[in-house]
């Protein structure tokens, strides 16, 4: 990785600009490393390249997916990518999992998780960073997903399990977020966790296939049913609830024709562009935010005295807004 990322900041920044969007994966590959580098001077000159392929980016179809380990996100991202593939597309797979590890394990975006699309040439498939904060990570995906769209690909995945944020995460930075569901034995809203529901413009209930068909739907009325509750009288969109299998692609085709449906829809009404434009901005607010804590842990004033201030504040010495005050004096914001 050390090695790939100095080379990688040996190139010049007009090689990337003219070779990524004329399909050189190597180069792809490198600046997506640049990205994920800590390296300062490796952020700099991956905000140069990026910044220079902005007016190329934006055009791809940005697909959300979330569902918990075992659901069947691998092997439906596989199975809806070939399919993609087969109708002239190129499908990127990205993923946000501020836990994952590099070290065993099945860890989102993993190419031996998608055997089929890993080996297709117009498929790109980009683990999550193995570590960093959520905010971090979802930095990190936002400008891999610019990357990706200014090398050509047409349709982004996102891939998230539910892990705290990381589902808001993801929302907030595709066109559209589906949730992928199982159906459970009795009451099958028990298994679905608050919040979600407000965040899934679908659903989907995997393994629809032999005799776990019926249950499916069953578990699809019900979701139906809780849907009708949260979504606002008049919406330009009501969230489908369809039934699937990623094991034997039933299902979708439709699926894929429900997301570029809302995409119609949306952009008829304008909240397509609203949409992209709010995550453009929460996109910048989110970066401001990082970086002001990062310049916070680094402000030597504030390390020295920051753990004499905590304790203050534990013994109750100490108002913790006084001691907000005082930290923000030290940062020279106030
Ligand atoms: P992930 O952890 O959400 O990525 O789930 P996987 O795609 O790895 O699938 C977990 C398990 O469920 C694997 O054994 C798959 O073969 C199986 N599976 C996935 N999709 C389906 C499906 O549509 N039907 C059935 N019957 N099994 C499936």
């Amino acid at each position: 990785m050390a090695i790939a990322t100095a080379s990688a900041s040996r190139i010049p920044i007009a090689d990337y600009v003219t070779g990524i969007p004329a399909g050189d994966r190597a180069l792809l590959a490198r600046a997506i490393t640049l990205v994920e580098s800590t390296n300062p001077e490796h952020g700099r000159l991956a905000q140069a390249v990026l910044q220079e392929l902005l007016p190329k980016t934006g055009n791809a179809v940005r697909l959300g997916m979330t569902g918990v380990p075992g659901v069947g996100k691998s092997t439906t991202i596989d199975q809806l990518g070939m399919n993609l593939i087969a109708d002239g597309h190129l499908v990127a797979v990205l993923a946000i999992d501020p836990t994952s590890k590099r070290t065993g394990g099945s860890i989102l975006g993993d190419k031996t998780r998608m055997s089929s699309l890993a080996q297709e040439k117009n498929a790109f498939i980009r683990p999550s960073p193995s570590s960093g904060t959520l905010g971090g990570v979802t930095k990190r995906t936002r400008e891999t997903m610019a990357l990706v769209e200014a090398a050509g690909f047409d349709v982004v995945i996102v891939e998230t399990v539910g892990v705290g944020q990381s589902e808001v995460a993801v929302a907030d930075m595709v066109d559209f977020f589906l949730v992928l569901l199982l159906s459970g034995g009795g009451d099958d809203l028990q298994g679905i966790k608050k919040g979600i529901i407000e965040l899934a413009d679908m659903i989907a209930i995997n393994k629809a296939d032999g005799d776990n068909i019926k249950r499916a739907e069953r578990a699809a009325a019900d979701y139906k049913a809780a849907l009708q509750i949260f979504t606002p009288a008049g919406a330009t969109w009501f969230p489908p609830v369809v039934t699937v299998s990623g094991l034997d692609n039933r299902g979708l085709k439709e699926l894929w024709a429900k997301v570029l449906e809302h995409r119609n829809k949306m952009t008829a009404t304008g909240e397509f562009q609203s949409r992209r434009q709010a995550q453009a901005v929460s996109w910048m607010r989110d970066m401001l935010e990082n970086r002001l804590m990062a310049a916070l842990k680094a402000n030597p004033q504030i390390a020295a005295e920051l753990p004499g201030i905590e304790a203050s504040v534990r013994d109750g010495t100490l108002l913790p807004t006084l001691a907000v005050e005082r930290i923000m004096a030290m940062m020279k914001l106030q």
